[in-house]
C-alpha cells in the first residue's frame, strides 16, 4: 500500500522547530527582533531596495495595501475572476467594488483586453494575480496602469520566488502582497508580507497594521488612524527566516516536478488542458489541469473520490469568483474561461518533499481513471 499523498505539505526542518523553541524561551513572542530580521531578509531576497513589511496573512496584506492607496467607497478595482475569493473580498471590505474580468485559459492570468474593456471613470486600481506562480506580463500590466493612472496591487500569494526576467516579484512595481499560509511555497504558519514602493506608504502601512499608533519624541504614544492589528509574531517570523533560506531550493524542486508532470501528461489524454510551462521565473505554487468532464462518465467529486481511494489527494483551485454566492449577479461581464477553469480544474500533488516516483504514480492513477471513464 502506498502512503497517502496529499496535494500539498509544508517542509519544516527540525532546526526550525528548535529555533521556535528558542524564541519561546527568550520570553519575547510578539513582534520583535525576529520580525525585523525576517523583513530585512525578504527585502534582500526580492532585490534589496524595497521596504517589505510582515503582516498576519496574505489577506491582511491585500487589505492594508488597498487602504494605503486610499481606495474605498465609490472606487472600482479590477480583479481576475479566477483567484482565491480573498482577492475580491478585500475590495468589498474597504467599501469599494471589485470588477471581475476573465483570465487566459492556459496561463490563468488576467486578460488585459478584458481589463481594458472593464475600465470606467471610477476605476482606481488593478489587482493582477500571478496565478500558480506564473508571473503576469509586467510590461502589459504596468503600461496599462500608467496609461489609465491606476494603482497596481499584485496578489503575489502564489509567487514568492517567481521572477519576471531578472526581477523577482516584489522587487519592482507598485505594491506586491505575499502569503505564507502553510499551503504556499514557504510558510510562517499564518502570515504575509507587503513589498512597498515608497517610504511614505511603508509608514502608512506600519501605522495601519498596529492600531494607528505613532510614537512621540518624548516616548508617549498617539493614535492617528483607526488602524487594525496585523503585526506578525516573532515565533512566526522565526519559521519564515528558515523557510526563506530554503525557498530557492523548494522552488527548484517544484519546477522540476511540474516539468515531469507536463512531460508525462502532454498528449496523454484527449481534452486534458495543461497549464502553461513558463520559464525559470515560474515558481510552480501548484500544478492544476483541466479535465473534460462533460465527455466522461465521471464528475469531479467522483474523480476526487477515486483518486482518494488510490491514496492521492486532489485539490480544487478555485471555483470562479463570479459564481460564488456573494458575487453572483454582481458582475455584468461574462467570464467564460474563469467559469470553465472553475468547473474543470483539479490540482495535482506538488510539494518539495515529493519523490519523482510520486509523479509517475499520480499520472498513472489519473490516466487510468480517466481512460476508464471515457464514454
Ligand atoms: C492564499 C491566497 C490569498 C490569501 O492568503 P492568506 O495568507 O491565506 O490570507 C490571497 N490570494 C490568493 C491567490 C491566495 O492563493
Amino acid at each position: 500500500m502506498a502512503e497517502f499523498l496529499p496535494f500539498t505539505r509544508p517542509t519544516i526542518d527540525e532546526s526550525t522547530i528548535d529555533g521556535v523553541s528558542e524564541v519561546f524561551r527568550s520570553g519575547w513572542l510578539a513582534t520583535g527582533p525576529n520580525v525585523s530580521q525576517f523583513e530585512q531578509a525578504l527585502s534582500d531576497y526580492v532585490g534589496g531596495d524595497r521596504t517589505v513589511l510582515a503582516v498576519t496573512s496574505g489577506t491582511a496584506a491585500l487589505e492594508l495595501s488597498l487602504q494605503a492607496c486610499g481606495i474605498g467607497p465609490g472606487d472600482e478595482v479590477i480583479v481576475p475572476a479566477m483567484t482565491f475569493a480573498s482577492t475580491a473580498n478585500v475590495v468589498l471590505r474597504v467599501g469599494a467594488t471589485p470588477v471581475l474580468v476573465d483570465v487566459d485559459l492556459h496561463s490563468r492570468n488576467i486578460q488585459m483586453d478584458e481589463a481594458e474593456a472593464a475600465l470606467t471613470e471610477r476605476t482606481r486600481a488593478i489587482m493582477p494575480v500571478h496565478f500558480s506562480g506564473l508571473p503576469v506580463d509586467y510590461e502589459a500590466v504596468y503600461s496599462f496602469a500608467e496609461k489609465h493612472e491606476l494603482r497596481v496591487i499584485e496578489d503575489a500569494a502564489h509567487a514568492i520566488g517567481s521572477a519576471w526576467g531578472d526581477t523577482r516579484v516584489g522587487g519592482t512595481g507598485d505594491l506586491s502582497c505575499f502569503s505564507f499560509h502553510p499551503n504556499k511555497n514557504m510558510t510562517t504558519i499564518e502570515g504575509g508580507a507587503i513589498s512597498v514602493p515608497t517610504e511614505k506608504e511603508a509608514e502608512i502601512i506600519q501605522n495601519l497594521r498596529f492600531h494607528g499608533i505613532e510614537r512621540n519624541p518624548d516616548g508617549t504614544i498617539d493614535v492617528t488612524s483607526p488602524g487594525g492589528k496585523y503585526n506578525l509574531s516573532d515565533v512566526a517570523a522565526r519559521v519564515g527566516i528558515d523557510q526563506l533560506a530554503r525557498l530557492d531550493e523548494f522552488n527548484d524542486r517544484r519546477r522540476f516536478l511540474a516539468g515531469c508532470y507536463l512531460d508525462t501528461l502532454a498528449g496523454a489524454f484527449e481534452g486534458l488542458v495543461l497549464p502553461e510551462r513558463g520559464d525559470e521565473g515560474h515558481s510552480w505554487h501548484m500544478c492544476a489541469v483541466l479535465v473534460p468532464f462533460s465527455d466522461l462518465n465521471i464528475d469531479r467529486p467522483g474523480l476526487i473520490a477515486a483518486m482518494k481511494d488510490l491514496d492521492i489527494g486532489i485539490g480544487v483551485h478555485y471555483p470562479a469568483v463570479h459564481e460564488l454566492s456573494l458575487y453572483r449577479g454582481m458582475n455584468p461581464r461574462p467570464c467564460p474561461n474563469a467559469s470553465r477553469i472553475g468547473q474543470q480544474t483539479i490540482t495535482l500533488p506538488l510539494f518539495p518533499a515529493m519523490q519523482d516516483s510520486d509523479v509517475d504514480r499520480v499520472c498513472d492513477s489519473l490516466l487510468n481513471t480517466l481512460n476508464a471513464a471515457r464514454t
